[in-house]
């Protein structure tokens, strides 16, 4: 018999039952006590959800985030919150978010745990962090209670934990000092959490230890044989977990370790899975990824069947099934989604569909496919018909796609020689004056676009209060006298949703939320097809914000690398493919802008760096379809139109090179926050074009002075020429207020004109 398990499962509902409690919580609307029973509630549903599974994760719900979890679990707190008033949940808000609710006295908030992101997902956690005098002490009560909980409501739990080697992995020294040196204080504490579990009835537990598909030094490879070697009489049998990748060269390593049972994602690593077979040790369980975890797409279940009967036959009883990571990354239940159009849904799985179709593989290994025939019809026939839907594919998208040739990515001179004509036509002065793009989003602006949606009121209404509002923010930078204005993109919600739903290829859902961070989901649009550009997206707004000024006045596009990476995209074709034809899709609204007057674009690639592969082997390869992308929507326009870029991140140290090849004229970047430290990189590498370093931090509420800004600029200025320089906050601008807002960029503005009056004494 194969047996069937999962990973872990979406935790915040499927309302985002998790993100309102929490909220309410924080805002003291509901009590602590409320809070835990919506903890209880949704835990008891998920299992319930799962309950057809032989083993469900038990540990994988949390509050806030599973890494957060296990330094509680491990007694890993940051001194800073030892002492304070209230209980651990308090302690543990502070830790996920500075403070345990909203009205906390200042005296008791701390600074957040640093957060990022878990491996190469958009899943957001908080980090560990160690120093020399790190103390691990074990803290189970939480987990057992869970476990508990699920074995009353009769399934059978396989707790799911962090395990030691990643924990120290993830994690940070604040003193500089070797994290390594604290595993075996750690692994002592782990040993005891198996002891426990042990007397609580477990018997298999899941150890992540998803560092397996990474580049490991000799070091955190040794640490891992260590480990396992240590924990090697366990009185739980452990399954050994990877995903996200392959194992490469860790894979001998992976099957060496002395454990039970070895997960594997079979959806990236497939290929290995031959070589898994013949060197797992033969009393080792073999768990397979077969689903996949990270996409919304239906399983080709006749396929994957195929490919396992053969593995199956010589596995036996020793083949699991599973997804290939867990389901956090993926919406809960497609069920929700009523207004979905009929035959795209027909190719989709969320996280329940998804494990219906595990129980479909099980079934048919175990009963043979007869058992299942019907369904195994049924999931070939929407196969089939996603694969020949005339809504997937473009003839027009794939010619043009065939016909693009070396040159298309080129802008015609090189930037010397572009940057005199666009000064010429620009009349820029010298520390020139930009904001991002976004303006402050106003409840009456997201409340105009929620009416114009619903189709309660009509387009001319909503065209005539989004001009309005347009006006409204020239009017602001006229008078704060920026030197290069925006029209402050009141009319998008989002930045990728904006342009995905007036493209073809793209379908969006109602509930396809998924967890980012903490209580914050976001809803990923779904690629489903070939993208074409029907017509022009952002001409008519940019248009008229250029005509009610002769400042000018820039175009703003979410770039293709963007899109593609805050997207679910096809499997079907390569996400290089997708990202080519995004750049066409841009590269035509570029030229629509360009024709209509406007002399400068921006295209925003907030999100190229997240799309980095785990592997630094494979980054080259992504940065070079990344850049010929945004080079191929950027680069058709004449040599005096200017194209900015901007980049939300502050590490670009290891991409410097791939950043500079986009040619952009001009980039703005996420500096403020460190101090300019990322600017070091310059020191060693020449960066040949405009760079706005970010000098005004506006994810914080505070407001730069002017001296701050111009201390930033001038340390700028030590690695780039002052006439290479612009000045511009860090990011956009939609989550700030207008009264933050003005005080701001009025101090941007007075920098600026000090830095050139500075200059011209000096020169
Ligand atoms: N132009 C966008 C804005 O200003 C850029 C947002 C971003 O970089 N995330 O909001
Ligand atoms: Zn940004």
């Amino acid at each position: 018999m194969v047996t069937i398990h999962n990973l872990g499962f979406p935790r915040i509902g499927r309302k985002r039952e998790l993100k309102f409690a929490l909220e309410k919580y924080w805002q003291r609307q509901i009590s602590q006590h409320e809070l835990l029973d919506t903890g209880v509630a949704l835990r008891q549903q998920h299992w319930q959800d799962q309950a057809a599974l032989d083993l469900v994760p038990v540990g994988d719900f949390s509050f806030y985030d599973q890494v957060l979890d296990t330094s509680f679990l491990l007694g890993n707190l940051p001194a800073r919150v030892r002492g304070l008033p209230g209980d651990a949940l308090d302690n543990y808000f502070r830790v996920a978010r500075g403070r345990a609710s909203s009205d906390e006295a200042e005296c008791s908030c701390v600074q957040a745990g640093e957060m990022t992101k878990w491996f190469d997902t958009n899943y957001h956690y908080i980090v560990p962090e160690f120093d020399q005098d790190t103390h691990f002490s074990l803290n189970a009560e939480r987990l057992l209670e869970q476990i508990q909980e699920a074995r009353q409501q009769g399934v059978t739990a396989k707790p799911v934990i962090i395990g030691p080697v990643t924990y120290l992995w993830l994690g940070k020294t604040k003193d500089g000092s070797d994290k390594l040196a604290l595993l075996d204080a750690l692994v002592a504490v782990y040993a005891r959490l198996f002891k426990s579990l042990a007397e609580a009835g477990v018997e298999w537990l899941q150890i992540d230890e998803p560092i397996l598909v990474t580049e490991l030094s000799r070091e955190w490879r040794h640490a891992l044989t260590k480990t396992y070697h240590t924990l090697q009489s366990s009185p739980v049998k452990l399954l050994l977990t990877s995903y996200f990748g392959q194992l490469q060269d860790n894979l001998r390593l992976a099957c060496e370790l002395p454990v039970a049972g070895l997960h594997v994602d079979a959806v990236n690593a497939r290929e290995e899975v031959p070589k898994l077979v013949d060197w797992l040790p033969s009393h080792k369980v073999l768990s397979l990824g077969v689903i996949d975890g990270r996409n919304i797409w239906k399983t080709n279940l006749n396929a994957v069947l195929a490919w396992l009967q053969p593995l199956h036959a010589r596995l036996q009883n020793r083949l699991w099934l599973a997804p290939s990571c867990s389901l956090l990354h993926v919406p809960v239940d497609l069920r929700s989604e009523g207004q979905l159009d009929g035959e795209i849904r027909s190719w989709l799985s969320f996280a329940i569909q998804k494990l219906d179709e595990l129980q479909i593989l099980a079934k048919a290994l175990n009963d043979g496919p007869e058992a299942v025939a019907q369904t195994l019809a049924d999931n070939a026939a929407a196969i089939a018909g996603r694969k020949a839907s005339g809504r997937v594919h473009d003839q027009s998208v794939k010619t043009r796609i065939d016909s693009i040739d070396k040159d298309m990515g080129k802008r015609n001179s090189p930037y010397q020689k572009r940057s005199i004509l666009q000064r010429e036509r620009l009349d820029l002065p010298l520390f020139p004056t930009t904001t991002i793009g976004s303006f402050p989003q106003t409840r009456e602006i997201r409340q105009t676009r929620r009416d114009y949606r619903a189709g309660r009121i009509d387009e001319e209404t909503y065209r005539a209060a989004m001009q309005n509002e347009i006006e409204h923010c020239v009017r602001e930078q006229m008078d704060l006298e920026l030197d290069v204005l925006v029209h402050g993109e009141p009319e998008r919600n989002d930045m990728v949703e904006y342009f995905g739903e007036q493209l073809e290829g793209y379908v969006f859902t109602q509930y396809g939320w998924v967890q980012s961070y903490g209580s914050r989901c976001v809803k990923p649009p779904i690629i489903y097809g070939d993208i074409s550009r029907p017509r022009a997206m952002t001409v008519a707004w940019i248009q008229y914000a250029q005509s009610l000024t002769g400042k000018p006045m820039k175009g703003m596009l979410t770039g293709p690398v963007t899109m593609l990476n805050w997207s679910f995209v096809r499997d079907d074709h390569p996400r290089s493919t997708t990202c080519l034809q995004l750049a066409l899709a841009i590269r035509d609204e570029v030229l629509d802008l360009e024709q209509a007057g406007i002399r400068i674009i921006q295209i925003d690639e907030a999100a190229l760096r997240e799309g980095l592969p785990l592997r630094r082997s494979q980054w080259d390869n992504y940065l070079d379809w990344a850049v010929r992308a945004f080079r191929i929507a950027a680069n058709a326009v004449r040599d005096e139109t200017q194209i900015h870029t901007h980049m939300c991140y502050s590490e670009f140290n290891d991409i410097i090179e791939a950043i500079a090849a986009m040619d952009a004229d001009v980039i703005t970047i996420e500096t403020s926050r460190s101090d300019m430290e990322l600017l070091d990189v310059f020191d060693a590498f020449h960066y040949p074009n405009e760079i706005g370093p970010g000098v005004y931090d506006i994810h914080s509420p505070n407001i730069p002075t002017v001296e701050s800004i111009v201390a930033l600029m001038n340390k700028a200025m030590r690695r780039i020429p002052a006439e290479r320089l612009w000045v511009n906050p860090d990011c956009g601008l939609k989550t700030r207020t207008w009264e933050e807002v003005r005080p701001a960029l009025r101090n941007m503005v007075k920098a600026s004109v000090r830095l050139s009056e500075k200059l011209a004494e000096t020169c």
